[in-house]
């Protein structure tokens, strides 16, 4: 059996549509079909070469809404005809190897959980069952956007009597937002994109700020929590200042290699704390039903979050608009 899937093969992309074979399943194997899947900024970075030349070619995208089509040995998690998320996060299960799709020329890797395609073989700890009636757009940001960025507040345990800072409105900054706005805590989302504080103002309701607004609106040394998920360097900086002498700055964005902030250790004397947060802290049999029964409940409007919706073949030009900032979650039908 083949499948059409948008293949990683230069540095930089774009992404190649190819027809790939698709292994025989094995032991904790699961094949599935993909219905939505999200862009996230680390299948950018991974585009852009994050990972090296060496993994190329390579399938790329970590979250996603599938339907389960076959189950390879031992799998006893999902079944035949099952509505689930994939994602990069593991959970119970058996973990099986990565996947290796076979081109007309080359051997394509994948890992334990790869997206981009239309029919996806999917380690089983890497999926989990979800109801129906959750709409299949929205259901596949429960792959990564939601457990990363509305894990970081649950996470740190934040309260509805607290203030956050949220620095970079993008999948996971607005994600933290939409947690931490419906547990009422009192937020300041931080970007240099006008319309993306013209939207958190609008769809979320929370009060926003340009960084140069940073020392005139005395935010230093202001805020319980604050989580930087921009991947700029001063909004780090800020961020740690940002934050009372018993508060906690968590780094969720990543820096160029090789790049570095600097920050003031008495701060960290006087009791400041900073941490970094990347959905490792994240466990899908837990947070996925969690966030199930939020959105089901009317406590989480996760659909807010995606600013458009591509057709398989507009893949790059998605890229091109998350790169471009024109994006809070784009999600591409496969
Ligand atoms: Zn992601």
């Amino acid at each position: 059996m083949k499948t059409k899937a948008a293949v990683l093969r230069n540095v930089g992309g774009p992404l190649i549509f190819e027809e790939l074979e698709i292994p025989k399943l094995g032991k904790g194997q699961v094949l599935v079909k993909i219905l939505f899947s999200g862009l996230c900024r680390s299948n950018i970075n991974e585009i852009k070469g994050r990972k090296g030349a060496d993994f190329i070619p390579h399938l790329t995208g970590h979250e996603a809404s599938a339907v389960v089509m076959e189950i390879g040995e031992g799998v006893t998690k999902v079944q035949v005809d099952d509505y689930v998320v994939c994602s990069w996060i593991k959970g119970n299960g058996l973990e099986a190897p990565s996947v290796r799709y076979q081109s007309d020329k080359d051997v394509v890797n994948a890992g334990a959980c790869s997206t981009f395609t239309e029919y996806a073989v999917i380690s089983e700890n890497r999926l989990i069952k979800i109801p129906k009636k959750i709409y299949s757009v929205y259901a596949s940001l429960l792959g990564c956007a939601i457990p990363t960025g509305s894990g970081i507040v649950d996470h740190y345990s934040m309260k509805g009597n607290q203030k956050l800072a949220v620095f970079g409105i993008g999948g996971v900054g607005a994600s933290a937002l939409l947690r931490a706005v419906s547990l009422g805590m009192d937020c300041v989302a931080f970007d240099v994109v006008p319309w993306k504080l013209q939207w958190a103002t609008k769809e979320l309701g929370v009060k926003t700020a340009h960084p140069d607004g940073f020392f005139e609106n005395n935010y230093k040394n202001f805020f319980d929590f604050s989580i930087e998920c921009s991947g700029n360097k001063s909004a780090m900086e800020y961020s740690f200042m940002s934050v009372k002498t018993s508060g906690t700055a968590i780094i969720a964005g990543n820096l160029k290699p090789g790049e570095t902030i600097s920050i003031d250790p008495w701060q960290l004397m006087l009791g400041k704390t900073i941490d970094a947060s990347g959905g490792w802290d994240s466990f899908l049999d837990d947070d996925v039903p969690f966030y199930v029964s939020l959105y089901l409940n009317d406590l989480l409007p996760i659909g807010k979050l995606i600013t458009k919706v591509y057709s398989f073949y507009q893949i790059n030009e998605s890229i091109r608009d998350l790169e471009e900032g024109k994006l809070i979650r784009g999600i591409v039908k496969i």
